[in-house]
């Protein structure tokens, strides 16, 4: 059974032989992009190469690039630990041709490496083009000899990609698999698509036109291609599973979560053991990556994961702060292909302990503050703004923090009354402020505020380029 960097390996070594350069994955934190938040997908590196603002020594790359989700457009952090198959951090392999070869050249290289190298059986997978692409859906019938109810057209936004409001778009193909009918969903299109049977695999963008301001299109002269297959689905299908988590890597740090906390990984805890996976990948990645704890922008994304990691290692029964002791399995199983997770392996471990054990002196006292507010509620009245607030406030509980501890017990939060208590404490101390001569400051302290506070805080880029749809 192929591990997961055994898969990496025959990834880039394909492309490799296909005349790609092997580029390394760029940090988490994209350079000169104040705008996006983090790496969330293998083309933004190449942003400028697909504009025609740069060109390099190549025109094909090849790499396997970190990324994270857990803000902006694309946001996964909710999906963790409840579905199968989304990571916060997860590494997405990528091919990518600036402007040199397109479709006639790109689906002919996914389905060999597919079936042939990676040896996926054909009969199980299936394709979506966008509606209008009987170029792409010609091709994949021709070179895949796939039937035509397993070429799927779709006409919705999930296979027409855009860098931006303008710029290079077009459309795209995305390749599924079936796990089988043991497993509910639905093929994609149909309502059921988000189900645990048919998972998306890869994603293949056609950079074919430029969209202008107006809404005009025109046709690109260089077009170019821009992919992305998660690593790690491709792992759980290679591993006979459909389940992310339950492969080499994944199950490794499960495993070791299952050990700190002294509890079975699989028993009633085993969603806490997922999300504490997760979150140790993305955490100690970004920390690696330079991201440290704080309360607003990146540090801000960064303490939230902490901390929602944090309270799941809690209701395991966790006394002592547990998540720095999680690292050296992370290192063992990645550090190799990330040899930074080694060098910050340190940093990573203590910057988690003094977090955890900051967290510990107010986590308890919050929790028991928000069973109290619950059971002085009616069954299913949503948890009122100002008692989240004074949990963020007083207790260091992040609003998504609340919310899903909120969400095990089918509760919500009333998020606006959150955000009138809110803009109430900002009134206040600009009030305090007024009049202290201290203007610079109290600048600096209103930008804080207005950042950490503001629930819609993960609305960060929504107009700027993003990777594959
Ligand atoms: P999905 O529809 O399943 O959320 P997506 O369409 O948002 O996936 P893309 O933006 O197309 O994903 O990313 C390219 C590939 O990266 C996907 O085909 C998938 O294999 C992988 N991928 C995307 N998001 C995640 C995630 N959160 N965790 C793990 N793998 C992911
Ligand atoms: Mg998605
Ligand atoms: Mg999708
Ligand atoms: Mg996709």
């Amino acid at each position: 059974m192929p591990s997961l960097n055994d898969i990496r390996s025959t990834f880039l070594g394909y492309f490799e032989s296909q005349g790609h350069t092997v580029v390394p994955s760029s940090p988490l934190v994209p350079r000169n992009d104040p705008t996006l938040m983090f790496a969330n997908s293998g083309m933004v590196q190449f942003k400028n190469l697909f504009t025609g603002t740069e060109t390099r020594d190549y025109t094909r790359a090849t790499t396997a690039q970190k990324c994270v989700r857990a803000g902006g457009k694309h946001n996964d952090l909710d999906n963790v630990g409840y579905t199968r198959r989304h990571h916060t951090f997860f590494e997405m392999m990528g091919n990518f041709s600036f402007g040199d070869y397109f479709k006639a050249e790109a689906i002919p290289f996914a389905w060999e490496l597919v079936t042939k190298e990676l040896g996926i059986d054909a009969s199980r997978l299936l394709v979506t083009v966008y509606h209008t692409d009987d170029e792409a859906a010609d091709i994949w019938k021709k070179v895949a000899g796939l039937p035509d109810e397993r070429i799927l057209r779709i006409p919705t936004s999930d296979n027409f990609w855009q860098m931006g409001s303008t710029g290079p778009c077009g459309p795209c193909s995305e390749i599924f698999f079936d796990h089988g009918d043991q497993y509910w969903g639905g093929p994609p299109g149909t309502p059921e698509e988000d189900g645990d049977r048919f998972v998306e695999i890869w994603n293949i963008v056609f950079m074919q036109n430029e969209l202008f301001e107006d809404g005009t299109m025109r046709e690109l002269d260089a077009q170019s291609i821009d992919t992305g297959m998660g690593i790690e689905r491709v792992a759980a299908l290679l591993q006979g599973t459909n389940d992310n988590y339950a492969t080499d890597l994944m199950r490794a740090l499960i495993e070791a979560s299952a050990n700190v906390t002294s509890s079975d990984p699989d028993g009633p805890g085993s969603t806490h053991h997922r999300v504490i996976a997760d979150h140790l990948r993305s955490t100690s990645f970004l920390i690696a990556d330079g991201v440290m704890p704080s309360n607003d922008g990146r540090g801000y994304v960064l303490r939230r994961i902490m901390r929602r990691a944090m309270r799941h290692a809690h209701l395991l029964g966790a006394k002592d702060p547990v998540m720095h002791r999680l690292v050296p399995a992370l290192v063992q199983k990645m550090g190799a292909a990330y040899p930074e997770l080694g060098r910050a392996q340190a940093l990573i471990e203590e910057t988690l302990r003094l977090e955890e054990t900051r967290f510990k002196a107010t986590l308890d006292r919050g929790l028991k503050l928000l069973d109290d507010e619950l059971s002085a509620l009616p069954d299913d009245a949503p948890l009122p703004g100002a008692a989240a607030f004074k949990l963020y406030d007083t207790y260091g509980f992040p609003l998504d923090l609340t919310q899903d501890a909120l969400r095990e017990r089918e509760r919500s939060v009333d998020t606006e009354g959150f955000d009138a208590a809110m803009a109430e404490q900002k009134a206040r101390a600009r009030a305090a402020w007024s009049g202290s001569g201290e203007t610079a400051d109290a600048e600096i302290w209103y930008d804080i505020a207005d950042e950490h506070g503001a629930t819609d805080f993960l609305g960060y880029d929504t107009e700027t380029a993003e990777g594959v749809v």
